[in-house]
């Protein structure tokens, strides 16, 4: 397969250009203290929660494990700080509904070294004891999906992986966490790369990313050859969102389109996060667990923006104290967690910062203004969302469905399944129509109606 498409500046089809708002990618990553308290949901990933396996009063040390996986699709938590477990409860979480959570409480003068893991030899290691590394590690996908990696790393039999593509895109505006690792963990980064290659079997690697970020492409390419690696590449692919996509990216890099319902591996393809790798080059040859990780903290709203290193389990609020973000959040502002087109709203500061959240983003109540004063029009026909959609959608169709609700009309003959919300047609759309909300509410109808049908009659001999 040759890597045509960046070569000639192309990208993939449609998408937008936002305004970046990166001001803090050159900043470098600082460190953020402790809380009072650290809440460790039981389920931060996608799949099965995990189990305890610690009580309330028990002295943990950072690093320690203190919930064990259950079932494959699963992984276990460490304890984020020397201290002692003060509750095992429900706790709001920004996943959805409180959910059973370790509350440990760090003792003030603790190091952030973490102190449990003993070190390995990662050049012995074979691909399935560097799959179970990953899994014990905790590690999902810190780009915000936070789908378990070993499951992805883990190649099905019928299939055969030989490109390993990582995603150095961060295509949302504001979000820097990314950028500032492939500058400042590149070594690390191009570690995770090598052992992640020895896991699937991928004869080649490619880290793309996008051009604004020209820093961080000179950073990887300097490790790759210090590291001395011959079929590792970096490359840099004309800045577009949505990008980071999977699907995107791919078309980016190789101008191959991924067939509808499939997943890279049908290509022979894995993608990971930049985020991802360098935690495995840093975590596997220590023998250690996830216990922090890289959050932007920016928007219009914060005094002190910038990516800063932060104890899984930090409470927003904590967060939004140490960034000088207004207090009465709730009131004055909005936050996001994740970047402004795809991140999640939320209200409770107790909220914690857990494995997938790559940003904490505050916008004034004046910022939203403008956008909150507009009134919702018809729809004019202009076609903006179709010619925005890189999905190759009909967003103005769907939408018109959408309001009168139906979904399964959506999902039969406009392809609702293959919306994955970037949010361009929202973006983009004159009359203000919550195009991408209106889709998550038909997703959300027909996957509730699918799960409530009954089961199909087992087939009969006549
Ligand atoms: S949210 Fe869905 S319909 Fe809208 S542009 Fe993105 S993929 Fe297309
Ligand atoms: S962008 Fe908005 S107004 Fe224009 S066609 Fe799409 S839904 Fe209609």
């Amino acid at each position: 397969m040759k890597l045509l498409n960046f070569l000639r500046g192309e990208t993939f089809a449609r998408g937008i250009h936002p305004p970046e708002h990166k001001h803090t990618a050159a900043t470098p990553i600082r460190r953020l203290p402790w809380a009072d308290e650290l809440v460790v949901p039981l389920a931060q990933h996608i799949g099965k929660p995990a189990e305890a396996i610690v009580r309330v009063g028990q002295e943990v040390v950072r690093g320690q494990p203190v919930a064990k996986a259950d079932g494959w699709l699963s992984v276990p938590h460490h304890s984020p700080a020397t201290g002692v477990v003060k509750a095992i409860e429900l706790r709001p979480t920004a996943r959805g509904p409180w959910t059973p959570s370790i509350v440990i409480r760090p003792h003030a003068a603790a190091t952030q070294e973490d102190l449990w893991g003993v070190a390995r030899d990662i050049d012995a290691m074979t691909p399935d004891e560097i799959l179970q590394a990953v899994w014990d590690a905790g590690l999902v996908g810190l780009g915000g999906a936070a789908f378990p990696t070993h499951a992805k790393l883990k190649v099905p039999p019928q299939a055969k992986v030989h490109t390993l593509v990582i995603n150095g895109c961060e295509c949302e505006p504001y979000l820097t966490c990314d950028h500032r690792t492939m500058v400042e963990e590149s070594a690390a980064l191009v570690r995770g790369i090598a052992l992640s290659m020895r896991a699937t079997g991928a004869v080649r690697a490619i880290v793309g990313i996008e051009d604004n970020k020209p820093d961080a492409v000179a950073a990887v390419k300097a490790a790759i050859a210090a590291a001395g690696l011959e079929n590792v590449f970096a490359e840099a692919v004309p800045t577009k969102y949505p990008q980071g996509s999977e699907k995107m990216l791919i078309m980016s890099l190789f101008g191959v389109e991924i067939p509808s319902g499939q997943l890279p591996v049908s290509l022979g393809m894995v993608m990971n996060n930049v985020g991802t790798m360098a935690a495995i080059g840093k975590l596997l040859p220590a023998g250690q667990g996830l216990t922090e990780r890289v959050v932007t903290i920016a928007g219009p709203g914060v005094v002190r923006p910038g990516d800063y290193r932060v104890p899984l389990g930090t409470p927003i609020s904590f967060v939004l104290d140490f960034a000088g973000a207004p207090r009465d959040a709730t009131s004055a502002c909005q936050l996001v967690l994740g970047g402004p087109m795809m991140g999640q709203s939320v209200a409770a500061l107790d909220t914690p910062v857990t494995k997938g959240v790559s940003g904490v983003l505050v916008f004034r109540r004046e910022d939203m203004a403008e956008r909150d004063d507009r009134r919702t029009y018809p729809c004019i026909k202009c076609g903006q969302c179709v010619e925005s959609c890189p999905m190759g959608l009909n967003p103005s169709a769907l939408g018109m469905l959408a309001a009168k609700r139906e979904y399964d009309e959506m999902g039969a003959h406009y392809h609702l399944g293959e919306c994955f919300e970037c949010g361009c047609c929202t973006y983009v759309c004159p009359s203000n129509i919550p195009l991408v909300q209106q889709f998550r509410v038909a997703k959300q109808v027909l996957r509730e109606r699918a799960a409530s049908a009954p089961a199909a009659p087992a087939a009969t001999r006549s």
